[in-house]
């Protein structure tokens, strides 16, 4: 077995593998310690390896998924190593034989299928990254749904479109991945080098045309060299990890970087579109406006957050169905009964091209078809907007498929195929009789007993069982005699005598017994041939199937997106082609929400007027901190991505040009696992911003410069400002704590001032969180820092020092003359003295005048103290 073992292993070196013995996953040597830490579980030993003992450890078959999910997480992969035979047909081959044993699969984080180890709210992708001469492409799969895409991309949109995306594993060609480590990190994807040869394009092409049966690739459209070998590596590895059981892929969608507004991976993390800072969904803008009821619906929304359209008339069409439905509210809610109804189709679908079905998957298809026809007969007599025609299209013509099931199926089968119990009475014949036989065993044994206690006229005879005889007929000694002669002898064959009783058979009952205990496993085995057949059914309509899935949760989306819109008083944005940005009584969805929930505040709803014709369109806002400004600037930026997405908005009202492109540089955070500074991260995402923005970006920057010495901040401010507006001519709005930049506005054609306004009372500050147009009078820092809880007489002391500054300023005064005349902590409660435990060494210093020391005296002195401490 150990010879097996380590034979299995080499081939799997990167692995952790999962030993198939009995009822458990063994692991060995390396894989035994690795496992045994990462899972917290025992480990033990078993026998010797070169005179060494052989470290083990398992985990249970039946509870495998838990343990498999906790190394995933954890980073490790796992080959899982299979039984292929049963010890029966082992020790056939020969009494010393070792079951075979293969592996069937290797688990990775890309290649996860059961819903135990997936999200259901969300894609679980595995993306492939080529690089072939100067092209290069992006391909991504999700075989949990079967959603196939490939992207020519330049090398600079890589780490953008993976922060998009966000894949759980991205394949590379050795070598290649040095380059991408630093995004790749960041994203937290786990990263596979695979040998070049799997990127190689000719070969690609071959595998292409031979998993999707076509003899040119030209069928689905034009691909690069680049894309051919991204998508070829990446089916290679599908091969590789299921052992040549290729999921059910949608055939290849070529996507192209403009169909979608670009968004850098610095602000997608910045605005919380999917995930919070913190990490978690929680707090996110998809957490607050996620309605959907089914999770094909909650992924289609999270990818729809994650690339909205740059097309109107896809725009356009998504928001005429949300309109339509959002004023209908009858077949709103009778849409979403149906579709909290439905179960995830693309998933079971995927289980069972994989051969990792089992019946519950049978009965999702069946219910969620059930359901479909239920919502194409809602909407039969509607005229309805063409994105919703063509997904209730898509709903319909599974009848026979569906009839098949549910003449086949039992209203809730078990999990496992192998159980049986999931076919309904009446299907087949054949399972029926098997069935009855094996569950009417007991009363087939039971007529027999009267028939033969009538026949012999032995009253007190019983049929019993045992596991040594199986069924037999017993009867006392007494009794017995009748029946061991003549004639009963030729019926009754003796099998055994106690010390009181005497065992009969007949060759009736034994032939019984020989097929009770077969219809058991005959029903099973018509069962497990059912199964195949009515699995094949369904994946002989696996696109069509696919496309209704889709239908599904473009309807789900759309009624969740309407309900949304309804619920908080969205309103629906005009977007075109022009160069507006008009947004009146627009709120932060998210703000508004935790507002809501904690204090029951009110948002303040504002404006923002940032449309220009032609060159650029700035607001230039002040106003203290927490006045709400950031709040402000990232509002403004998920007004116009929830409006290309194809949804409702915040706003009362909302006209927007359409956005190409969305540069955030807000929030500071110290990127201390890169080594960089909170100044030199700010630098760089604002690098990025000036030299990629085009007229068609809209920006939003809070707070540039803050990270440096104030001169140094300001400059680098106006210069970025200056920038914006000549160069890049850009829509956006510039949040800053620098009061000078407010001239600026008079002298460049596009910038205007805004702030946010506060009512001083009392010495304190109320925050109004009104955006007005102007420049703000002063920041008020002193009082927010109050606000904060800072000392009273720190405070107080604050208070002196920044009249004196400004006083100074306004005489063009010297600070440096202002700081000698301001005496210190003059206005600070004296400070208690510090407490200092006597020692005979400060005895010693006490008395010493350096300055008047020879450095002979000094030396001494130090051996001295040296000496008393
Ligand atoms: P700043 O960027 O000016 O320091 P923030 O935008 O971070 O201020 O806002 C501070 C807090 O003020 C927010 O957390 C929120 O609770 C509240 N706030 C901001 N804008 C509004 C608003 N329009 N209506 C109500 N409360 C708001």
């Amino acid at each position: 077995m150990m010879a097996q073992y380590l034979e299995i292993k080499e081939a799997h070196p990167d692995a952790l593998l999962f030993y198939r013995m009995g009822d458990f996953y063994e692991m060995f040597f390396e894989d035994a310690v690795n496992a045994a830490e990462a899972l917290d579980i025992a480990l033990t030993k078993r026998g010797k390896h070169n005179g060494e003992d052989i470290p083990m450890c398992g985990v249970p078959v039946h509870s495998a998924e838990g343990y498999l999910l906790t190394l995933i997480r954890k980073g490790f992969r796992v080959a899982v190593c299979e039984q292929m035979e049963s010890p029966a047909e082992a020790k056939k081959r020969g009494s010393k034989s070792v079951v075979k044993r293969d592996v069937v699969r290797l688990v990775t984080p890309g290649t996860l299928t059961e819903d135990a180890l997936l999200e259901a709210r969300r894609h679980n992708f595995l993306a492939a990254y080529a690089e072939v001469r100067d092209e290069a492409a992006l391909a991504w799969a999700d075989i949990s749904t079967g959603a196939f895409h490939v992207m020519p991309l330049t090398s600079v949109r890589l780490s953008p479109e993976l922060a998009r995306l966000a894949p759980s594993e991205l394949i590379v060609a050795d070598g290649v991945q040095d380059k991408l480590t630093e995004p790749v990190m960041d994203l937290g994807i786990s990263l596979t080098p695979v040998g070049r040869a799997s990127f190689d394009s000719t070969a690609a092409e071959k595998r292409i045309c031979g998993l999707f049966h076509v003899g040119a690739l030209d069928a689905f459209g034009n691909f690069g060299r680049a894309e051919v070998s991204a998508m070829g590596a990446l089916i290679g590895y599908l091969e590789l990890t299921q052992k040549g059981k290729l999921p059910l892929l949608q055939t290849p969608l070529k996507e192209s970087e403009d169909r979608v507004v670009q968004i850098d991976a610095a602000t997608r993390r910045n605005l919380e579109l999917t995930r919070s800072l913190s990490g978690g969904r929680a707090g996110s803008l998809l957490s607050v406006i996620d309605r959907t009821v089914t999770p094909g619906g909650a992924r289609l929304l999270e990818q729809r957050l994650s690339s909205p359209s740059r097309n109107l008339d896809v725009i356009h069409a998504r928001l005429d169905a949300v309109s339509f439905v959002a004023e209908d509210s009858l077949i709103a809610t009778d849409l979403r009964d149906a579709l909290r109804k439905t179960p995830d189709l693309d998933r079971a679908l995927s289980r069972l091209s994989l051969d990792r079905g089992g019946p519950r998957d049978l009965a999702a298809i069946r219910n969620g078809l059930t359901q479909a026809a239920a919502i194409a007969e809602l909407c039969s007599d509607q005229e309805l907007p063409v994105l919703l025609a063509t997904a209730l299209q898509n709903l319909t013509g599974f009848d026979d498929l569906l009839n098949l099931l549910n003449e086949a199926l039992v209203a809730e089968p078990p999990l496992m195929a192998r159980d049986g119990g999931f076919i309904a009475p009446g299907y087949d014949g054949e399972l029926d009789e098997a069935r009855t036989l094996r569950d009417e065993g007991r009363s087939v044994i039971a007529g027999f007993q009267q028939k033969y206690a009538e026949n012999t006229g032995i009253t007190s005879l019983k049929i019993k069982h045992n596991n040594v005889l199986g069924y037999f007929i017993e009867t006392t000694a007494t009794h017995a005699e009748k029946m061991l002669n003549p004639p009963f002898s030729e019926t009754y064959i003796h099998r055994q005598t106690t010390a009181n009783q005497v065992r009969f058979t007949t060759v009736e009952l034994s032939e019984i017994e020989t097929r009770i205990l077969n219809a058991g496993n005959l029903a099973l085995e018509v069962e497990k041939r059912l199964y195949q057949r009515l699995s094949g059914a369904i994946l002989d309509l696996a696109a069509r199937l696919n496309q209704a899935a889709r239908g599904l949760a473009e309807l789900d989306l759309t009624t969740a997106l309407a309900d949304l819109a309804r619920g908080e008083n969205w309103s629906r944005p005009q977007v075109d082609t022009s160069r507006a940005f008009d947004i009146q009584g627009g709120r932060h969805p998210v703000v508004e929400h935790a507002l809501r929930q904690q204090s029951g505040d009110a948002f303040i709803a504002n404006d923002c007027e940032l449309s220009a014709e032609t060159g650029a369109a700035i607001w230039l806002l002040t106003g203290p901190n927490m006045a709400g400004k950031s709040t402000f600037l990232r509002q403004n930026a998920l007004i116009a991505l929830l409006a290309q997405m194809g949804s409702y908005v915040p706003a009362e009202q909302a006209h927007i040009g359409l956005v190409s492109q969305l540069f955030s540089r807000v929030g500071a955070s110290d990127d201390l696992a890169r080594g960089r500074s909170t100044f030199m991260v700010e630098m760089v995402e604002t690098a990025a911003i000036l030299n990629q923005a085009d007229d068609r970006a809209l920006v939003i920057l809070d707070e540039i410069g803050r990270g440096t010495a104030t001169y140094d901040g300001l400059s680098i401010a106006w210069a970025t400002l200056e920038h914006l507006h000549a160069a890049n001519q850009c829509r956006a709005l510039f949040a800053t704590h620098y009061h000078e930049l407010t001239a600026l506005a008079g002298n460049l054609g596009g910038v205007e001032n805004a702030t946010v306004a506060v009512k001083e009372w009392e010495g304190e500050v109320i925050f109004l969180h009104e955006v007005h147009k102007g420049a703000a009078d002063r920041s008020y820092g002193v009082q927010v820092a109050q606000l904060a809880g800072l000392p009273a007489s720190v405070v107080e002391r604050a208070r002196i020092v920044l009249d004196q500054l400004e006083k100074t300023e306004r005489e063009g005064g010297k600070q440096k003359a202002l700081i000698d005349d301001l005496p210190l902590f003059s206005a600070a409660a004296p400070m208690p003295p510090p407490v200092v435990k006597a020692s005979p060494v400060t005895d010693m210093l006490d008395n010493v005048l350096p300055d008047e020391l020879t450095p002979r005296e000094a030396l001494d002195l130090i051996y001295k103290l040296k000496e008393a401490a």
